[in-house]
């Protein structure tokens, strides 16, 4: 997958900007403030994922703008396509000049982000870890994002519900178990779905890490990835039916539990992974370097899930994290991608060197200035 051409107008700080990148190694350096970062978000947003800054939709528009615009040409699929989203008061995007919807967006274009919260992804706390999974399925899984928007949805009334209980005492209670309980059964499905699918991806990522940690940390530590499901006693098979009834059987059990705290307490909106490096927990006794290694691996596997399954390399973005890897670290990461387009964001070119092949963009207040390297 190469990016051919990107055209931003209204963009954050960037008003009406071309660029026109290297098929491998791009730079885009400059002071802080600049709109470096700016510059890589629109091009995450491509793959049809939210922003990696967790920015709402409307803080993309230029201040004072009604609306933004991407247009980006790439090579895919053996062809040349064409994505156009058109952000403002209503989202349209276009495939190949057809109207699409965010979710059809899914797989047609697929970049990987690696940005210092990646960084973090090992020792902060099981949010980031569920938000890594839930984003890298949904790029290979179109689904994926549908089924968590469903249990999302329940979930709120079920919460809403408990909530009600917790502290409005008078209520009809027979009623309120009877609506409790029609939200349970359709809470059972979506996340059968949900921890299905993110156990099946850890299984798929698990021999890639161990590849590339053994790899980077040159064989002396065995690295090992779990995920650690919230619902107890599920199948190791992961049998629908039987799973379908712990499910079941396990929001029934947590009622009193969740409506005393007026939320609910066991799910995949609470599950977590954990990952090892020789038996012991990364996150709670891995040095920085070890961490910082891991959430390496992570991403870098995701990378190769995402080759296996379209084909295709996605385009990697590296913002402000490469001039932070050691020598060692990013001349094994450089390996791991030499046919890949890169897009690298650095405040000074000094952290880059050794990058030999490629162009390099002069970020200014939001405007970008190519130089051939
Ligand atoms: P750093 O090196 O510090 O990471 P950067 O070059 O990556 O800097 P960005 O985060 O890309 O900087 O851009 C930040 C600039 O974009 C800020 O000056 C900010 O005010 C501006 N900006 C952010 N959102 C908007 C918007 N909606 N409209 C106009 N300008 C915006
Ligand atoms: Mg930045």
């Amino acid at each position: 997958m190469k990016l051919l051409s990107l055209e931003l107008k209204n963009y954050r700080n960037l008003q009406k900007q071309v660029l026109n990148p290297h098929e491998k190694v791009n730079i885009i350096y400059g002071d802080n403030a600049q709109g470096k970062t700016n510059l890589v978000e629109a091009i995450y947003l491509l793959t049809g994922q939210k922003s990696f800054r967790g920015a709402k939709e409307n803080e993309l528009l230029k201040f004072g703008c009604e609306n933004a615009e991407i247009l980006a040409r790439f090579f895919s699929g053996g062809r040349e396509q064409e994505i156009k989203i058109i952000l403002g008061k209503n989202k349209n995007i276009y495939i190949n000049e057809i109207k699409a919807t965010p979710n059809e967006l899914t797989g047609v274009f697929n970049s990987v982000i690696f940005s210092p919260t990646e960084l973090s992804l090992i020792k902060d706390g099981p949010s980031e870890r569920r938000a890594f999974l839930d984003n890298a399925i949904s790029k290979i899984m179109p689904r994926y994002s549908a089924i968590l928007q469903n249990f999302n949805k329940i979930l709120y009334q079920r919460n809403t519900l408990l909530s009600e209980m917790k502290y409005n005492k008078y209520a009809d209670k027979s009623l309120l178990t009877e609506t409790l309980f029609a939200w349970e059964q359709s809470l059972v499905k979506p996340i059968y779905l949900l921890i299905n699918a993110r156990i099946r991806y850890i299984d798929r990522i698990t021999p890639h890490i161990k590849d590339i940690y053994r790899e980077i940390s040159k064989d002396k530590e065995k690295i090992n990835i779990e995920y650690i499901p919230s619902i107890k006693n599920l199948p190791t098979d992961m049998d629908r039916h039987k799973c379908e009834e712990i499910i079941l059987k396990s929001l029934q059990d947590s009622r009193q539990e969740d409506i005393k705290n007026g939320y609910t307490t066991s799910g995949p909106h609470r599950d977590d992974f954990n990952i090892t490096l020789n038996n012991i927990s990364a996150r709670s006794y891995g040095s920085q370097g070890q961490q910082r290694s891991c959430a390496l691996a992570l991403k870098i596997a995701e990378c190769r899930v995402i080759e296996e399954v379209t084909n295709e390399k996605p385009i990697l973005l590296l913002d402000d994290v490469f001039s932070e890897l050691d020598k060692n670290r990013k001349h094994f990461f450089l390996k791991q991608f030499l046919d890949t387009q890169i897009f690298i964001t650095s405040c000074d070119k000094t952290g880059i060197q050794g990058i030999k092949s490629g162009k390099s963009f002069r970020m200014v207040n939001g405007e970008i200035y190519s130089n051939q390297k």
